[in-house]
């Protein structure tokens, strides 16, 4: 990565709206997407503040940027934060859905709770926020979601619910990748590994075993799976697609 000040052009004049941007992989790729050239509007729920210095972070490098309090559980939030996004920002042309909630747990200890929030936020919340972009997005429109590295390899018992919403983002992006590639707009999707952050700090009590699960033998820093998203919302010629950053953990 190249110093904070750095910017590289490549989404020059873009727009750009990363769901969950508050903080953890979500910050990152705000900030990376802005070191790009973008425009950056960024959700969040419960980061006030941290959205707000993510903000302050993408006006340093000179790009105009909003924070919007929308959350994907809520279906008209979640199609709600694009177009708020349009007005504030004047279009749309990346989608980044990063707003993810982790909850892992037996089979038999997960409560239908857990399982309406997980898939309200994880898997409805991705649908609607993807749908209200697609109706907006002009040729050159870019459907970026972050999925996980369990969809591919699940490394122990206690995933079965998280485990199921991400694996539905892998059919939503195939399928927005045929839906929409005659537009001009393309779908991918990234599946981070173990990757430090709140969610999943290096220094957590599965950290380890997590670490010890990759080929390269440790986490992913948010810097990484942000670069992935960056290269995406620039290439044309890639769509329905999958790309791990994970530092082998399917392998
Ligand atoms: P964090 O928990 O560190 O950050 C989550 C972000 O999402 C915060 O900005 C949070 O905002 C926001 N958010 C949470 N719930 C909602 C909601 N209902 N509506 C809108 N925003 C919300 O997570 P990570 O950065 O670790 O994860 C980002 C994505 O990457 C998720 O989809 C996660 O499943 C996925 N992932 C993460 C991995 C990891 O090891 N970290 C591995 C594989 C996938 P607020 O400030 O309001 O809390």
């Amino acid at each position: 990565m190249g110093s904070m000040t750095t910017t590289y052009g490549t989404l020059n004049g873009k727009v750009a709206l990363v769901t969950g941007g508050s903080r953890g992989i979500g910050a990152a790729t705000a900030l990376r997407l802005a070191r790009e050239g973008a425009d950056v509007a960024v959700t969040y729920v419960r980061g006030k503040e941290a959205a707000e210095d993510v903000v302050r972070a993408v006006e340093a490098l000179g790009r105009r940027a909003v924070g919007l309090r929308a959350d994907s559980a809520d279906a008209a939030e979640a199609a709600g934060a694009v177009d708020r996004t349009a007005e504030a920002l004047g279009g749309i042309d990346v989608l980044v859905n990063n707003a993810g909630v982790g909850v892992l747990g037996p089979l038999d200890e997960l409560s239908l709770a857990d399982v309406d929030r997980v898939l309200a936020v994880n898997v409805r919340g991705v649908f609607l926020a993807s749908r209200a972009a697609a109706a907006r997005m002009r040729a050159g429109g870019r459907i970026i979601t972050i999925g996980s590295c369990m969809t591919q390899r699940v490394p122990g018992p206690g995933g079965v619910l998280y485990t199921t919403s991400k694996s539905a983002l892998v059919g939503l992006t195939k399928a927005l990748a045929r839906e929409l590639g005659a537009r001009g707009i393309t779908a991918n999707i990234v599946h981070p590994g173990p990757i430090d952050t709140d969610m999943n700090p290096a220094d957590g009590r599965f950290a380890a075993g997590q670490a010890a699960m990759t080929a390269v033998g440790r986490f992913g820093e948010v810097g990484e799976v942000a670069d992935m998203v960056a290269y995406l919302a620039g290439a044309e010629y890639v769509t329905g697609a999958e790309f791990s950053v994970d530092g082998g953990h399917a392998a």
